[in-house]
């Protein structure tokens, strides 16, 4: 069987290429036969697409920590986070990392993936301004490029095979330190030498299975190399030979289907071989005399990182399962569910910091059964506290530091009134106990855990105090469950301020279209005696006239001009409720554009006289016809001339009536020109607004309702066009209308409802 190690680097070129060691592993030999040196990502690729069957081990981290990826909303699953990362740019992958650990302090900064932590390793983020970015990004690519299987985390069915190695992990069973970036010495030469000579022993045949043949050059090649490259690459076949050799499905991968596992990696490495039980040709172990001690102590390592994997991985899937949760009652109870479990405590309390005061939020007690807050649960009847550094709950609060109490009887430095009042009151027994603040990303306590009498594993009667490796688990389970909550809180807030902004919003349309109701029928209900008054004042006008009756005329008059322009008003406030509420629509037909425009100008005539004002009509003959709502346009056009009158004095006012083009759909621009008073530039968009005239001392002046332009403005939009403004101060305004010359029918937008988007 062909195996490679690899020894990775982030800028392969001459002076520092990536250094690829060749062995055969037959007859329970591996034969070194062939150093490589690939001086560019490039011939990487091309070195990883060469014929199977072989195996890798490569030391290059595949993934990043599980914390990153899930706070940068990065993809777990190896390939996704790949592309992902290929999608943007290396600068802005390296500054995600930089923010990442701005925004978090040790050891959260630079979090272990779960292959670091069992391989005793540093968390690639360390690395940031080494160019890890690079290998990352160009590293990762090429990988996954090449087409082989990446496994856990790319498993496809092939017979190239890569596997995570990391070389100094059997290096340390040797020797220490052993290479050097700049310049050797002796004592690195003589580590290099011991490792040379452990990998060639009988330790190593009984640990791996298989022995190790290297020929005299390229022993002195390792030996020489001070760098370490050669030696490391070495090393990684070894892991790779390792992985294969041992015959068990799946390389010997623990639990390859956990999705941390598939996302982060995993570190081939008999003393990281957590499966016991296995099928092919299982290693024998060295019996006590014949094996160095160092591969021996990795017995009892086994066990510790046994234990240690467990609960990382538990710690991890608890992360993952607290970011999940949406509902805070749950979440909280969760949290301390899982702390109890971590520590084997018997009970627990969980505070929440707000406006200044603690307040008990879940409470539970294993002996004395009692379950308090959290979903379905009973209330707590304790008060919450004010914040004073005499009670230590409200101390940890204050100061964020962890307090871990051995035993309280002993304790001086705290009131402790409130467990002595409760083991009184229950007969129960608090003995030790645990704090621990929870903290956000910006380092603010946001509540508090507190674990009551640590319990001996396998002997839950027994009370003890809480370890220091407890201390640690909670510290770092508290951080996950301050992020959480912090996380369903802010949703919350979210959640119940849209609700709020949306209940507003619906109880505002509804008084708008109680406003648009009363408004419509009061106008109605208005209209038809203001006819008759007009009706009959007219019949009077003929009348006095006739008898020439001059003094009762002239009332007359005065009356009929009132009531026509309230009329208008009644008419404008009826067109614009209708609109509000939904129930104006368009009606269309086929009319000749002239017409309207002669109809228009009849309105206006009359007007133009009182205000010595000149009016020219432009258009050509070719204007022909439109389809529309003739009395919209109508109404439009002559709000705007008499607009136009009505701020100009002796001046000129003209109509310009044009046939264009839009995307090739013919429409029609209507153009009303005066030479007025004009608009301030300022005032432009709002005179669009209704009940809004340019300023307060147009109405005296001139009259008006400052509803025209609003309604014509909503014919014109409801027809598909517009209308727009043109304006300098005393020198005139130019309003222009665009219609399509063919208007589609009109559907009001259906507006939403807040019951609608919950
Ligand atoms: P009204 O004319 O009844 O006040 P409009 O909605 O038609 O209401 O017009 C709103 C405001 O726009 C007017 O009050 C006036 O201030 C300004 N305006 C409209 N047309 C002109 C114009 N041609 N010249 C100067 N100001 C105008």
């Amino acid at each position: 069987m062909k195996i490679f190690g690899i020894d990775f680097t982030s800028t392969p070129g001459r002076k520092k290429p990536i250094t690829v060691a060749e062995c055969e592993l037959k007859q329970g030999n591996l034969i070194l036969q062939e150093i490589h040196a690939l001086v560019s990502f490039d011939e990487f690729e091309d070195f990883l697409k060469q014929k199977g069957p072989w195996i890798a081990g490569i030391d290059f981290p595949f993934g990043l920590p599980g914390a990153f990826l899930s706070t940068l909303g990065l993809p777990h699953d190896w390939p996704d986070y790949v592309q992902t990362l290929t999608r943007r740019s290396k600068a802005e992958f390296e500054k995600r990392i930089k923010s990442f650990k701005s925004k978090h302090t040790s050891p959260y900064k630079e979090p272990l993936r779960f292959t670091d932590v069992l391989a005793s390793a540093q968390s690639p983020l360390k690395l940031v301004n080494a160019p890890v970015a690079k290998m990352f990004y160009e590293g990762s690519r090429k990988i996954l490029k090449s087409g082989a299987s990446i496994l856990p985390c790319h498993p496809k069915k092939g017979n190239r095979i890569l596997l995570e190695a990391y070389p100094a992990l059997v290096a340390r069973r040797f020797a220490e330190s052993y290479k050097s970036e700049s310049k050797d010495t002796s004592q690195k030469k003589s580590a290099r030498k011991k490792i040379i000579a452990g990998i060639l022993g009988p330790g190593l045949k009984s640990e791996f299975g298989f022995s190790v043949e290297i020929e005299e050059d390229k022993k002195k090649e390792m030996l020489d190399d001070f760098k370490g490259d050669t030696l490391d690459a070495v090393l990684c076949t070894l892991q790779a030979a390792w992985a294969w050799y041992q015959g068990k499905p799946n390389y010997g991968i623990p639990a390859e289907n956990k999705s941390l596992i598939r996302s982060e990696g995993w570190i081939v490495d008999p003393s990281l071989n957590l499966q016991t039980s296995g099928i092919g040709k299982k290693p024998k172990r060295p019996s006590p005399g014949q094996a160095p001690e160092t591969i021996t102590d990795k017995e009892s390592d086994q066990g510790k990182v046994r234990s240690l994997l467990d609960k990382l991985t538990k710690l991890t899937d608890i992360g993952l399962a607290l970011s999940a949760e949406r509902n805070l009652d749950v979440l909280l109870e969760m949290i301390m569910e899982e702390a109890r479990n971590l520590t084997y405590a018997d009970g627990g309390t969980l505070y929440i910091l707000e406006k200044d005061k603690l307040h008990f939020k879940i409470f539970q007690n294993e002996t004395l059964d009692i379950r308090m807050g959290g979903k379905n649960e009973l209330p707590i009847p304790f008060p919450s506290f004010e914040m004073n550094s005499t009670n230590v709950s409200s101390y940890v609060a204050l100061t964020g530091k962890t307090v871990n109490i051995p035993d309280v009887s002993k304790y001086k430095d705290h009131d402790f009134s409130g467990p002595r009042v409760f083991d009184e009151k229950f007969n129960y027994k608090t003995q030790s106990m645990l704090l621990v603040p929870m903290k956000n990303n910006d380092e603010e306590v946001i509540g508090v855990i507190q674990l009551l009498n640590a319990r001996k594993p396998g002997d839950p009667k027994k009370a003890i105090p809480f370890s220091n490796e407890n201390v640690r688990w909670i510290q770092s389970l508290a951080s996950q469950a301050a992020v959480a909550i912090t996380h369903v809180s802010l949703v919350q807030e979210i959640r119940k301020a849209y609700s709020e902004v949306a209940l507003a919003r619906d109880m505002a349309m509804e008084a708008n279209a109680a406003k648009g109701k009363f408004l419509a029928n009061m106008t109605h209900e208005l209209r038809t005696p203001m006819n008759a008054i007009i009706g009959y004042t007219e019949i009077l006008l003929e009348e006095t006239r006739e008898k020439n009756l001059v003094s009762i005329h002239e009332d007359l008059v005065k009356i009929d001009n009132s009531a026509k322009i309230l009329l208008q008003l009644i008419n404008e406030i009826l067109d614009l409720s209708k609109i509000e509420a939904g129930k104006m629509g368009i009606y269309l037909d086929s009319f000749k554009i002239q017409e309207i425009i002669q109809s228009s100008i009849q309105t206006v005539e009359p007007m133009l006289q009182k205000n010595k004002n000149t009016l020219k009509i432009q258009y050509d003959d070719t204007l022909g016809y439109m389809v529309a709502d003739m009395n919209r346009v109508r109404q439009a056009l002559i709000n705007l001339l008499s607009n136009a009158n009505k701020f100009t004095d002796n001046g000129e006012i003209t109509l310009e009536a044009t046939r264009t083009k839009k995307q090739d759909a013919p429409w029609v621009v209507f153009k009303v020109t005066d030479t007025g008073i004009g608009i301030p530039h300022d005032k432009l968009r709002s005179i669009f607004s209704e009940f809004t005239q340019a300023d307060s001392s147009i109405n005296r002046k001139f009259g008006g309702t400052g509803l025209g332009l609003a309604i014509s403005q909503r014919f014109c939009r409801m027809m598909g066009g517009s209308i727009t403004v043109e304006s300098e101060v005393n020198k005139g305004s130019t309003f222009t209308v665009q219609l399509p010359a063919k208007v589609m029918p009109f559907t009001p937008p259906q507006r939403r409802r807040s019951t609608d988007l919950t």
